[in-house]
């Protein structure tokens, strides 16, 4: 179904859900349900599945503009976040920005290998941007990628 606006759901409830998925860590509020494959928070709502973090927008904030997404401030960046005052309203290419800008003050890989001028290799993407990637983990590439799953280990 398309058009009208849906009716709000009863936000008091989803205020609680909210709270209950999500556990404060440090300044954060990290989202302990689902998380999809980029480590974003899902809830279920009214019958369909959402971004955590645009539920949490909206409940603080009301609806969500059509078009617009809901980001994470420097320097929170944790996409699991659902701090209402670490989220904001952004387009896709304010969000590939600020991915940009993340990878630039990087000093380490995820895989905590130090970006220094040997080990770093830059890359840039299409609109010219340029991005840092860890030589070391270029070479492993290849052969890390079965190794993956222990990566899930935090
Ligand atoms: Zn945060
Ligand atoms: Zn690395």
């Amino acid at each position: 179904m398309m058009g009208s606006s849906p009716d709000r759901l009863d936000d008091h409830i989803l205020q609680e859900k909210l709270d209950h998925y999500s556990l404060d860590i440090g300044e954060h509020s990290i989202w302990c349900g689902n998380l999809d494959r980029d480590g974003y928070g899902r809830v279920w709502v009214g019958g369909r599945s959402m971004k955590a973090s645009r539920l949490a927008w909206e409940l603080a904030y009301g609806p969500i503009p059509p078009g617009m997404m809901v980001l994470h401030r420097n320097p929170c960046h944790h996409p699991a976040c659902v701090r209402f005052d670490h989220l904001y309203l952004g387009t896709s290419q304010d969000n590939q920005q600020d991915r940009a800008a993340l990878q630039l003050c990087q000093t380490h890989c995820k895989h905590g290998h130090l970006l220094d001028e040997a080990n770093t290799k830059w890359c840039s993407l299409l609109g010219g941007r340029l991005f840092r990637r860890c030589r070391i983990c270029c070479r492993e590439g290849a052969q890390g990628a079965e190794r993956r799953r222990d990566d899930t280990q935090a």
